[in-house]
């Protein structure tokens, strides 16, 4: 062995300590760590021809590359949809890495770690309240989830012709229609080869929504003359958190032919509240749901998982079937993951979503998923309050805004990156309804009502001075 491999192989406990500590120092200290900051590197430095083993390269990467570190699993991160780490998943994540297991097969063929993943999707079936009749998998995020569940699309748009695009290439238009699709469903269509531009957009509903309106919808549908499609629909749209009418949907299944994909990378998860769950009514029905852990249900990146139905896994075998491992048997008996989904290898990703839903429980989400909608109403009001207009009511947990007046809109971008340079809180610029806006989500689980009086008070302070 190297000798510098040795000597860490002999200095292990000291430096996994040297490691959890400075873990610690991170994370107790993640409130007054900036969102943002200008640091920057050469990131050109010359490869070592002498390893300088753990403990110096801790030291090294303390010096030049910590200072790069962001607190984006902070409280006051508000861009995007950023979640955070619970204590639970760090303690799966670190595991994770710890065990380093190649997760595909259930039936001893080295190591039965994907059955550890068949029990966190049943746990996450049990909390979305969605039934067993969907077989999942993690995936790194919603991205290659919706790209994993519309390559099985693909795969059953073919089938519809009699055509095995999977093995012979698409030689069909495939008809998509979608209202509000999220960036990653057009990027999987460009990767999928069906073209990122061949959609058909459904107008939405009338009066400030995002959701897809069901009658032109079903103009659409009409206007396809009995051709299969494919449907994109949302559960939560990243602007304002709208959701399609599934219920409706549903009903249009009864008389027409197509896939019905749902995205809720973070909007799937209001099926765990009373309060929210009417948005998601009826979503059972869909072939594919696409859901991120990484945001709402705070587990560290990277972390989604898709839901295709149990019927479809032919298709999907079909569309992921490695080609060295051919299937023996029954798909679902002699069941590995390398055939059902893009990667082949694959780390223990289920446990970090394991020990949080295992330490935190139904009510822990719950209470997570309130907690953040009950802070996006109170941040909406405050900046009512203040100067600030909303571009959409707050269905949920996401708010978007602007400046008030539309002299001022000339001024939300350098306002933004103002704001966003106090490294006290970081939101996302966006365009809403033709409108400069400025997008602020809360999915992580420290925020609380103190950051947002802290945010606030930074706002108002730079509207004095912009
Ligand atoms: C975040 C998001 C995605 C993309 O997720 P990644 O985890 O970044 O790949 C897709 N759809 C929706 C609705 C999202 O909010």
């Amino acid at each position: 062995m190297n000798s510098k491999l040795q000597h860490d192989l002999d200095n292990f406990e000291n430096i996994l300590e040297k490691t959890k500590q400075q873990g610690i120092d991170f994370l107790s200290n993640i409130d007054n760590i900036p969102t943002s900051n200008t640091y920057s590197i050469n990131p050109k430095t010359e490869l070592n021809e002498l390893g300088l083993g753990s403990i110096e390269a801790l030291k090294e990467f303390n010096e030049r590359l910590a200072p790069l570190m962001v607190s984006s699993s902070g409280p006051r991160y508000w861009g995007f949809v950023t979640g955070g780490s619970t204590p639970a998943s760090i303690v799966g994540d670190w595991l994770a890495s710890v065990y380093d297991q190649n997760t595909q097969s259930v039936t001893s063929q080295g190591g039965n770690s994907a059955l550890i993943e068949f029990e966190t999707i049943n746990l996450l079936l049990q909390l979305l309240e969605l039934p067993d009749t969907f077989l999942g998998g993690f995936v790194t995020g919603a991205t290659m989830s919706n790209f994993t569940s519309l390559a099985v699309a693909r795969q059953w748009f073919g089938k519809q012709y009699g055509k095995d695009f999977a093995k012979n290439g698409i030689s069909e238009t495939i008809n998509i229609l979608t209202a509000t699709p999220h960036s990653s469903s057009i990027k999987s269509l460009s990767m999928l080869g069906v073209g990122s531009q061949n959609y058909t957009v459904i107008k939405t509903i009338e009066g400030n929504r995002e959701a897809l309106d069901i009658t032109d919808l079903e103009e659409k549908i009409k206007a396809l003359n009995g051709k299969p499609f494919i449907l994109i629909s949302s559960a939560g749209t990243v602007n304002t958190a709208d959701f399609d009418d599934f219920e409706a949907i549903a009903k249009l299944r009864e008389k027409y032919n197509f896939w019905w994909h749902i995205d809720g990378a973070f909007g799937g998860f209001v099926a765990v509240s009373e309060k929210y769950k009417h948005y998601v009514k009826g979503w059972e029905g869909a072939d594919s749901i696409t859901i991120d852990c990484h945001k709402w249900l705070n587990v560290p990146y990277e972390s989604a998982f898709y839901l295709v139905k149990k019927e479809h896994v032919n298709l999907q075998i079909e569309t992921f079937q490695n080609s060295n491992a051919p299937y023996l048997g029954n798909p679902l008996e002699n069941f590995n993951y390398l055939n059902v989904l893009p990667e082949n290898s694959r780390r223990l990703r289920a446990l970090p979503v394991w020990f949080s839903l295992k330490a935190y429980g139904k009510e822990g989400f719950r209470d997570l998923i309130e907690d953040s909608a009950a802070l996006a109403l109170h941040f909406a009001n405050a900046l009512i309050e203040n100067d600030f207009e909303l571009l959409a009511p707050i269905r949920l947990n996401n708010v978007c805004f602007t400046l008030k007046g539309e002299h001022n809109q000339e001024k939300v971008t350098p306002f933004l990156s103002a704001l966003n340079d106090t490294g006290k809180v970081f939101m996302t610029p966006t365009v809403y309804q033709n409108k400069k806006g400025i997008r602020a989500s809360f999915v992580n689980w420290r925020t609380n009502e103190e950051d947002i009086r802290i945010v606030i008070k930074e706002m108002k302070d730079l509207l004095d001075i912009i």
